[in-house]
């Protein structure tokens, strides 16, 4: 016992240690940090001191000491928000953070946040300036539309629409269009915390013009039109066109807004997917003011785009919500970003995550498929790793219905626990987010960059043994 009273002795003091041998990390990790993951190895050392046996013992606690510290101060690193491989086959997954960006323009625009910005500054007069300049000239020459701007999020957008043309006056809505996007955004509750008064024509199916039109007061403020992009009505249905819906509200000088949800910007039919009506399909039919996601179909930032005619949309922007809803300039930047990579449409296919993995063909996602399985080939025999065929889907409300025939891989075994594995896979340093079917794990190439297949294959391998 005497011995190991003397033993306790033969512990690092924590200021000396970290002084003559922890330099380098508090430079790294701050000295509190150091300070505390040295104090944690040394406190358990003490506590294990008791139930050790021989000096030898004591010595390999203390070699250790060092490399156990720097372990702590890595995993000390370790973030609760995380960057995580999405092998679900959803796209745009509203869990997952929607639509993943492009790295090359989130490493342009983060250059320029490091340091100060002309966010609100214009460099040609010297005077103030506004944070939509950055990209409202590129959205108009995309889309058609005379003037654009953006705000927080679509639901913000909306919400700001209503307002700026609506309060305290009449606004007119189908009641097919009345619909739930989901998180508590519902139409009908929108348009009453807009303060406008909401006026519903028309049934849950059928809406005709005549509806809108016997609907007309002194006090209409608007016509909404609002894209049903989570679902799908069949059968017996009417409804008004936006064309029809234009004309007539010319007739009476009152302007239409549309809510178009996702937003496409292009026409993705020759992909073989459904065609959906794009922003300028709106515009062109004569919409007045559009609004329209970021971070769905079009693939960027969260925010809300708001295109249309000049004077509504200065309207809007003159409100005092867009105060409260503007955009940050993380947003500002990387809208900029996006938006000129659409100027040429074959590249914004290309370069933008969320549209390359939606038009992706057949023998691309084999091909990911052959490379994941060869991938795999470490695994214990007893695993039966197989290509299939799979379903994936767009996700965050967007192409409802719609169902991308896709490759998958399917990994089996009648040993294993599938929900255990999952669970598992969640807790590593950059989890693998995958689907469990039929006791098999199924991962959905569709929605795996090509540079995470290794990744996925290593955490497989260490988790499946
Ligand atoms: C998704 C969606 C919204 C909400 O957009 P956010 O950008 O998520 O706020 C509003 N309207 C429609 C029709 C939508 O599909």
């Amino acid at each position: 016992m005497e011995n190991r009273n003397s033993w306790y002795r033969r512990l690092p003091k924590v200021d000396i240690l970290i002084d003559t041998e922890f330099s380098d990390e508090v430079e790294q990790y701050g000295k509190s940090m150091v300070t505390v993951c040295v104090n944690q190895e040394i406190s358990r050392i003490r506590e294990v001191i008791p139930h050790l046996h021989t000096e030898a013992e004591l010595m390999q606690q203390l070699q250790d000491l060092h490399s156990h510290i720097k372990t702590a101060l890595a995993e000390s690193q370790s973030r609760h928000f995380r960057r995580v491989i999405n092998a679900t086959g959803v796209i745009l997954h509203t869990n997952l953070g929607r639509a993943p960006l492009p790295e090359e323009i989130v490493t342009r625009a983060m250059q320029k946040l490091t340091g100060y910005t002309n966010l609100e500054y214009n460099l040609q007069s010297g005077e103030r300036g506004e944070r939509y300049a950055h990209f409202e000239e590129m959205i108009c020459q995309i889309t058609g539309a005379e003037a654009a701007f953006a705000v927080n999020n679509n639901a913000a957008a909306v919400l700001l629409m209503m307002s700026a043309l609506g309060q305290g006056r009449e606004i007119i809505v189908s009641r097919g269009e009345q619909i739930e996007i989901g998180g508590k955004f519902r139409i009908p509750d929108i348009m009453d915390q807009s303060g406008c008064h909401r006026v519903e024509v028309g049934t849950t199916n059928k809406t005709r013009l005549s509806d809108y039109e016997e609907a007309l007061t002194e006090n209409t403020a608007a016509l909404l039109k609002v894209h049903t992009s989570n679902f799908r009505i069949e059968g017996f249905t009417e409804n008004v066109s936006r064309q029809e819906l234009v004309t007539l509200a010319q007739q009476y000088q009152i302007p239409v807004m549309e809510d178009l949800g996702s937003g496409v910007l292009i026409d993705l039919s020759r992909y073989g997917i459904k065609r959906e009506p794009t922003v300028m399909d709106s515009l062109a039919a004569g919409v007045d003011l559009v609004s329209f996601s970021g971070d769905k179909l079009l693939g960027g930032p969260q925010a809300g785009i708001i295109v249309g005619k000049r004077k509504w949309v200065d309207l809007c922007k003159k409100h005092p919500l867009t105060r409260a809803m503007r955009v940050d300039k993380f947003t500002v930047a990387i809208l900029e970003e996006i938006f000129a990579l659409y100027q040429d449409f074959s590249f914004a296919i290309s370069k933008i995550p969320v549209l390359s993995m939606l038009t992706a063909d057949e023998k691309a996602l084999r091909k990911k498929a052959d490379r994941f399985c060869a991938q795999l080939a470490g695994l214990p025999s007893d695993y039966h790793v197989r290509t299939v065929v799979c379903e994936s889907a767009a996700g965050g409300g967007s192409l409802p219905g719609e169902v991308l025939p896709s490759v998958g891989v399917r990994i089996e075994n009648a040993r294993m626990q599938a929900g255990e594995v999952q669970s598992k896979l969640h807790q590593a340093e950059e989890p693998l987010i995958l689907r469990v079917e039929n006791q098999g794990l199924l991962l959905d190439m569709r929605t795996l960059f090509p540079e995470e297949l290794d990744r996925a294959a290593k955490l497989l391998k260490d988790q499946l043994k």
